[in-house]
């Protein structure tokens, strides 16, 4: 059993984070498996050093331990182009010149991962992309070359349920989603977490309710790339006092400053809801 916490390293980390690390390294102990880090440090221009840094020091004091070396995604830029190369192989993803604007400005609507793409760019081919084009999947032939119904594992405890996938659905509530980030040709993290999770033979992916509307997609991922997929848990999120998800912009529920005011990794733990 294999588990992992993969923070990316673009802000401090919070009280959301610590629930989940908490999580991750639980259910390992339950399981006698291993919890590894990994260091999701794809979103270049928004990536910092000293985020990298507190993450150790944040895991460290709160009792967590893991293998090193640890995977640093920026470390292997190489592995994920060699993945969209396969796909373009495949004829599964085109190029992409639309900014954010021309999208809203086509009828892209909010959906679960940003705005849907309308498929402007769709009739696209790879022979034509220049540098700086994002590139997208196109969802509907990548539908067509999986099963029309895919499958995952959701546990919570000792119960398991199976969720159904269904890859043409996914078109509506997603749109294309970007694999190739625009302008930095960062990989985008459905690439990159689908293949190391695969590369670091994870067995069970145990992170935050906020990511439940994406593991279709990485599921569809797997079944295109012919890798296993794990068993997955989301756990619900901590929130503020108004019930509003955490997010790395609220600096004020960051770990490093509960620690400087002398709070002790068991006032956390206790704050989250964990019993010691
Ligand atoms: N890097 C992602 C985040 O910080 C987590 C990815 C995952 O657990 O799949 O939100």
């Amino acid at each position: 059993m294999i588990t992992r916490f993969a923070p990316s390293p673009t802000g401090p980390l919070h009280l959301g984070h610590a629930y989940s690390a908490i999580t991750v390294w639980g259910v390992a102990g339950r399981l006698g498996g291993t919890a590894l880090l990994r260091i999701e440090d794809t979103d270049s221009s928004r990536v910092r050093p000293q985020h990298e840094a507190a993450i150790y020091e944040d895991l460290a004091w709160l009792g967590l331990h893991w293998p090193t070396p640890v995977l640093r995604q920026s470390e292997h830029y190489i592995d994920y182009d060699k993945v969209l190369k396969r796909l373009a192989t495949e004829g599964l993803i085109y190029p992409c010149s639309c900014s954010r604007r021309q999208v809203v400005d086509a009828g892209g609507v909010p959906g679960a991962d940003g705005i849907i793409y309308p498929g402007t760019c769709r009739i696209r081919s790879m022979s034509d992309a220049k540098p700086g084009d994002a590139l997208r999947l196109d969802l509907a032939k990548a539908a067509n070359r999986v099963a029309s119904a895919l499958t995952y594992r959701e546990t919570g405890g000792s119960e398991q349920k199976q969720i159904n996938v269904v890859p043409e659905r996914l078109i509506e509530i997603l749109g294309d989603p970007v694999l190739r980030r625009k302008d930095t040709g960062d990989p985008a993290y459905h690439l990159a977490c689908v293949h190391d999770d695969a590369r670091q033979a994870i067995t069970h992916v145990v992170r935050g309710m906020d990511l439940e509307a994406l593991t279709p997609l990485h599921v569809l991922l797997q079944a295109l790339l012919g890798l296993p997929t794990p068993i997955y848990h989301h756990h619900r999120l901590i929130t503020d006092g108004q019930g509003k998800r955490l997010a790395k912009i609220d600096k004020s529920k960051a770990l490093g400053r509960y620690r400087a005011e002398g709070l002790s990794p068991v006032d956390i733990r206790q704050m989250i809801g964990f019993d010691s």
